[in-house]
């Protein structure tokens, strides 16, 4: 469920042909969109998962959070960070893996494709770019190297044919390099 004019529900405004026919003004703001909503929700069974992205949160999911009586709004400061992403500038969220584990991805994922793993300390966080760029820190208080080559990876201790030495996490992706 995405914000925007194709989005849901859709930011078009109707004809104003189309409000001289229908029979009267909709009582609620996006009635038709709401409509299809409220029954999809209501069909449930057991659970309902509604998945958009935060950075264009659909108005649907906005009211849902922020209405106290659906206890949605509770553990938001819960959530998985999201960062920017090095490759687009748009943002990298948090994805679960079959293992358990985490990682993270563009929100572009077919135009872009970029991922990044979790913090190796954590692993459930993101190190993000300190201010001076010079760092990549978790919320974990975990700190890592930054990556001189890319703007969102980090330095990782690997092991080459000349011994151990510190890569970037999207190797082979990115070649950045540094000494341990
Ligand atoms: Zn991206
Ligand atoms: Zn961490
Ligand atoms: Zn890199």
């Amino acid at each position: 469920m995405f914000s925007g004019r194709m989005g849901f529900p859709s930011e078009i405004v109707d004809d104003p042909l189309l409000t001289m026919v229908s029979p009267e003004g909709e009582p609620f703001p996006h009635a038709e969109e709401r409509r299809v909503m409220y029954v999809a929700m209501t069909r449930a069974r057991k659970t309902l998962t509604l998945m958009g992205a935060a950075s264009r949160q659909s108005t649907f999911i906005a009211e849902l959070v922020d209405d106290d009586a659906y206890g949605l709004g509770a553990d938001k400061t819960e959530d998985l960070p999201t960062c920017t992403c090095g490759d687009c500038g748009g943002h990298l969220f948090a994805v679960p893996r079959k293992d358990g584990g985490t990682f993270y991805r563009c929100e572009h994922v077919e135009l872009c494709g970029n991922t990044l793993p979790s913090c190796p300390d954590c692993g459930v966080g993101i190190p993000v770019r300190s201010e001076d760029g010079r760092s990549s820190d978790c919320r974990c208080g975990a700190t890592f190297q930054a990556c001189p080559v890319c703007a969102d990876g980090w330095l990782v201790e690997r092991s080459g044919r000349y011994g151990r030495f510190l890569g970037c996490v999207k190797f082979p992706r990115c070649n950045g390099k540094g000494r341990l």
